[in-house]
């Protein structure tokens, strides 16, 4: 347990009526009864004698003159039932953002030390509430931008990532158990293990959470969506319709769509980011040829690329040569990074759908008008498919940050050397040195093996208060 007491507004600042400042440690009670009165007459309460887990009515005032801060609602929680393990008491303040910043220092005044950023969670971890990984999660849940990303980030906070690490651990432990065994005691006393298959289970199931890790990236960071195609055949139009507003700018002339526009939408749980790109086609025009440099580059960054084409017409030479740079920049590792978009269906259909389906081989094409709204559920089912399988092949979205990818690939590479080894009949005690590493590296993104220093880190990264 921590020898001082810290103390944060727990809520983000700004808008809202409430503010609440939390109070965690040793001192909590002691600090809260220094500012904390009861009833007309302010009378003063010992905080220490409060129920725990009941929310009492009162004031806060500033102990100096007993002057009147703010009508509160005030929460003990005696430790260890608590966010932090520890003694925690938050004031639940009503004056708006002022008021809570004044509660706070009083509560500083009083002997609290101003929490660090992510403080109240690190206590929760080195206190043993929660485990590295979910300490992590608090961080997501925080800045989840779907309610998919939300759902997911939860479910690492209950403690989703040890379960998932659970078969990699017991067949590393097992090869390690054999591996040490073998060292220490004669051959004939050590229950025979298949080695390689052990190793290759591990393998196989931190592979699978790799794959997760892909996925749920994607639910949490998102995706880029580059919509391409010459002048005119809707790109705008089709826009607008994702985003179900107005507002990318639609015209009747060629090319004026001279900006990359940028806006968000929520793609079945997935944020995607759609860019409407300048229309690709040639050009003496200056300024419209920097708009289509920048829709080159947004293709290049973009996770997935819509090509649009006006299915009123046959493919024109413009067409053609959107569906070669397309081919040269989007498809070169695969056609899953491309759907084709036939607008204009409310039109007369003038096209030869063999020679369209030839203009990109192997990616979905999708038929839409979005002048009716035809077509366009259909567009984003095909979308979100196309993202998914692209991002994992069946695996369950895991929530994993940058640090627990690392060590997950560390864990990865010391049980490839542990397997090489012994495919090259390294004795089996340098084996046992790259099981070690990787059972490591394993402990490491739940935390049960972590530096000070990644803890920092980690802690670091999250907003004051949490
Ligand atoms: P962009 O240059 O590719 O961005 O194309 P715009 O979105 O500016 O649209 C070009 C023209 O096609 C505009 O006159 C739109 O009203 C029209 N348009 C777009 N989508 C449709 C559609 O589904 N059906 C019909 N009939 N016209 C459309
Ligand atoms: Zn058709």
């Amino acid at each position: 347990m921590y020898a001082d007491t810290i103390s944060a507004i727990a809520t983000p600042l700004g808008e809202g009526g409430i503010g609440i400042v939390r109070i965690s440690g040793p001192d909590a009670d002691q600090i809260a009864s220094r500012i904390f009165r009861r009833g007309r007459s302010l009378r003063p309460v010992d905080v220490a004698q409060l129920e725990s887990h009941r929310l009492y009515y009162g004031y806060v005032v500033d102990p100096r003159d007993e002057r009147v801060v703010d009508e509160v609602l005030l929460a003990r929680m005696a430790a260890p039932r608590s966010y932090t393990r520890e003694d925690v008491v938050e004031i639940s303040c009503h004056g708006g953002p002022l008021v809570v910043r004044e509660v706070l220092r009083l509560t500083l005044a009083a002997g609290a030390r101003q929490a660090e950023p992510g403080e109240f969670t690190l206590r929760a971890f080195l206190n043993g509430r929660i485990d590295l990984a979910q300490a992590e999660a608090v961080m997501a849940v925080v800045s989840a931008r779907t309610p998919d990303s939300l759902d997911l980030a939860v479910g690492e906070l209950r403690g989703r990532m040890v379960g998932r690490l659970g078969p990699a651990r017991e067949a590393l432990i097992e090869a390690l158990a054999y591996l040490d065994a073998s060292a220490d005691f004669p051959e004939d006393e050590v229950p025979p293990l298949d080695l390689t298959g052990t190793l290759a289970r591990a393998e196989a199931a931190l592979d699978e959470v790799v794959a997760g890790a892909r996925l749920g990236l994607l639910y949490r960071e998102g995706v880029q969506i580059a919509i391409v195609g010459r002048p005119n055949v809707g790109k705008s139009s089709l826009l607008n319709t994702l985003l179900r507003a107005e507002r990318a700018i639609v015209t009747d002339i060629a090319g004026t769509t001279r900006d990359v526009i940028a806006e968000s939408i929520n793609l079945q749980g997935i944020p995607a980011t759609l860019i409407d790109t300048a229309g690709i086609a040639d050009t003496e025009d200056i300024i419209e040829r920097m708009g289509i440099d920048r829709s080159r580059r947004a293709l290049d960054t973009a996770g997935l690329a819509i090509f649009v084409l006006d299915g009123s017409m046959p493919p024109t030479p413009d067409d053609f040569r959107v569906a070669e740079l397309l081919q040269r920049r989007v498809a070169s590792d695969g056609h899953d990074r491309l759907v084709l978009v036939l607008n204009k269906r409310d039109l007369p259909d003038r096209h030869d759908h063999d020679e369209i389906r030839a203009l990109l081989p192997g990616a979905p094409v999708v038929e839409v008008s979005t002048r009716t709204g035809e077509g366009i559920a259909q567009l984003e089912a095909t979308l979100a498919e196309a993202l998914i399988a692209r991002a994992a092949e069946g695996a369950a979205p895991a929530l994993v940050t940058l640090r627990q990818q690392q060590a997950l690939t560390r864990a990865l590479e010391s049980i490839r050397q542990a397997r090489a080894a012994l495919d090259a009949e390294i004795p089996l005690d340098l084996v046992a040195v790259d099981v070690r590493d990787a059972l490591l590296a394993v402990g490491e993104i739940t935390g049960e093996q972590v530096s000070e220093t990644i803890l920092d880190e980690i802690f670091a990264r999250f907003c004051i208060g949490k």
